[in-house]
């Protein structure tokens, strides 16, 4: 597997997945190691390594200890926003994981009960996720940035028997009251957990611990023996984390431990090229995706060094916030979302300050969490000098679906393409009948059953559901819900969300392309497609869409055609050319 090359790889991952995965299964440590690799009895979901026994945590941290590498830095953590940073090395980090496992413990959380973790980038919460983990306990982490509605609806469904949270958390020059917003969702919440354990943060202490609270640091202190790691099923869960779901009702996506273990120890290695003891930072939030997997589990489980970053792209303190991480800590590789990238290429469109700044230790920047438009890997590649590399996934596969694997076989980039299927991933690209659409034909990208481990295997609390969202529309399928499209040579290309598509005049249009022309101008730093009004209306504040998520507009213009808006960014921010 390590000297094959991709497509040998790629061909045993599919001509004999059980073999496959068992081997990469040995990346992983185990209390029992699977004997049964690969269980369709319950497809759609399949599920892999039934009847191993593992822990996520000694995985993480402890074997690493064990091993001898105790001294290795497992964490660092950046935080412009307070001025503070910290460094906690494998045997630091195993001992506070433990201790507040033993705190969690104390308040009745025990093998399959949930945690809700509603914190800032702080490395308490890397700390309670693992602990977590650690008692065998099911994590749910709510985005800092969600307002108590959002938390409310998450506590309501996963019914955690704790929640952990912060004092506060720190936007660029902001302190936000992180207690006053679960207050309110707890009143807004049907369900109460039995304790609210709070980090005090100095930027902003909390109300004084009463009323139920726990103060993490004095309980902590209190605990004097380490909490062991629990052994658990490789298919029990390990966290559940909420999508927004295109009902309202937001989805919990289910990820195990076994599968998860294997995904993440294989992906680390083989898709982003990072081995024990190498530096890597994902810039990213620890409520998405992306945080779980290549901020916490990937990294740690393979024995590397990971960034955690509170701070922002650009304004804490300025656009150059990225490089000035990299020259200080040489991360190897930086996983960062084309949003990000555009924010900083709009403050520094010539690469000014990026120049001020020794980034020699990247080998490659990998992007992903949206279609990566040409303009913002062309100034990537110009200013940083190394392979950008996109990759394209979604929460509910947890781990790359497409990718050019840097750690197995580099291949040349296409600008526009994730490149080419992971191994153990089939992608087809369907038309509506089911048929496969042929090369270079636009169709909804689907991934043949069974999926490789590390997939989401249930929706919390509604299986029908998981199986009514993903598997209906085609037998034997399971629905990614974006558009796009095979070349001749195999490369993927994501176009966007099927639904992004908008009705105009009879024309089925899709939003990204429509994105893509009018980003292609060189004053533009970002827009959005939307159906609109037929006016020229210059915009203040317009709500995030999905081009725009990571920030608010601050001066948008509109191009306005045929009941279609596109509301522009200008390039340097100072107002829109009539
Ligand atoms: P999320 O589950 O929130 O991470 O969003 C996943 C969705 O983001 C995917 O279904 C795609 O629509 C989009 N996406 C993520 N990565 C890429 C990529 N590299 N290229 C194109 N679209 C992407």
């Amino acid at each position: 597997m390590v000297s094959g090359t991709y497509a040998e790889t790629y061909a045993r991952s599919i001509g004999d997945p059980e073999g496959f995965w068992d081997d990469a299964a040995a990346l992983v440590d185990w209390v029992q190691p699977p004997t049964r690799i690969l269980d369709r009895s319950l497809d759609p979901a399949s599920s892999w390594f039934a009847d191993g026994k593992l822990n996520t945590c000694f995985n993480a941290l402890d074997r690493h200890v064990l091993a001898g590498n105790g001294d290795r830095i497992a964490l660092i953590w950046e935080s412009p926003v307070s001025g503070r940073s910290a460094q906690y090395t494998y045997a630091r980090l195993t001992d506070e994981v433990a201790k507040f496992a033993a705190v969690l413990r104390r308040h009745g959380v025990s093998r399959g009960d949930r945690v809700s973790l509603y914190l800032p980038m702080i490395p308490e919460a890397v700390i309670a996720m693992l602990a977590c983990a650690r008692l065998g306990a099911v994590h749910s982490v709510v985005f800092g940035g969600f307002a108590p509605r959002e938390l409310a609806t998450r506590i309501d469904d996963a019914l955690p028997q704790v929640i952990v949270t912060a004092s506060c958390g720190i936007e660029r020059q902001r302190v936000i009251d992180y207690l006053a917003l679960v207050d309110d969702a707890l009143a807004l919440a049907d369900h109460q957990p039995g304790a609210c354990i709070v980090k005090q943060r100095p930027e902003h202490r909390g109300r004084p611990s009463s009323g139920g609270d726990v103060d993490w640091d004095d309980a902590v202190r209190r605990e004097t023996i380490p909490e062991p790691c629990v052994a658990v099923d490789a298919a029990d869960p390990l966290y559940i984390l909420y999508t927004s779901g295109t009902t309202g009702k937001p989805k919990g996506i289910v990820r195990d431990n076994g599968g998860h273990a294997v995904a993440m120890a294989w992906s680390m290695r083989y898709v982003y090229d990072i081995k024990p003891g190498d530096v890597w930072w994902a810039a990213s939030d620890v409520g998405w995706v992306v945080g779980h997997s290549y901020i916490v589990y990937g990294p740690l489980i393979g024995g590397a060094t990971t960034i955690l970053y509170e701070g922002k792209p650009v304004g804490t303190p300025d656009a150059a916030g990225f490089w000035r991480v990299v020259a200080q800590h040489r991360p190897k590789a930086l996983f960062t979302a084309p949003t990000a990238l555009r924010a900083v290429k709009r403050e520094d469109p010539e690469g000014l300050l990026l120049g001020q700044f020794d980034v020699s230790s990247l080998q490659t920047l990998f992007l992903a969490g949206e279609r990566l438009d040409p303009d913002t890997y062309g100034w990537a590649a110009e200013h940083l000098a190394v392979p950008v590399v996109d990759n394209w996934w979604q929460t509910e596969t947890g781990w790359p679906v497409a990718a050019n694997l840097r750690g197995l076989d580099p291949m040349p980039i296409k600008v526009g393409s994730p490149s080419v299927p992971v191994p153990g991933f089939v992608i087809r690209i369907l038309d509506e009948n089911g048929s496969d659409t042929g090369p270079g034909v636009e169709g909804a990208v689907c991934l043949e059953l069974p999926l490789p481990p590390g997939c989401m295997t249930t929706i919390w609390g509604a299986h029908d559901r998981f199986i009514e969202s993903y598997f209906t529309q085609h037998e034997g399928f399971y629905h990614s819900g974006d558009g796009g499209y095979v070349d001749d040579d195999g490369y993927v290309f994501v176009l966007g969300r099927l639904d992004d598509v908008i009705n105009v005049a009879g024309h089925r249009l899709s939003t990204g392309a429509l994105e893509e022309v009018v980003s292609d101008h060189p004053e533009v730093a970002e827009c959005a497609v939307i159906r609109g009004r037929t006016s020229w209306v210059p915009v203040e504040g317009l709500p995030s869409g999905r081009q725009m998520r990571s920030g608010r507009p601050r001066a948008v213009g509109a191009v306005i055609w045929n009941g279609l808006a596109c509301f522009v960014r200008q390039r340097r921010c100072r107002g829109f050319p009539r």
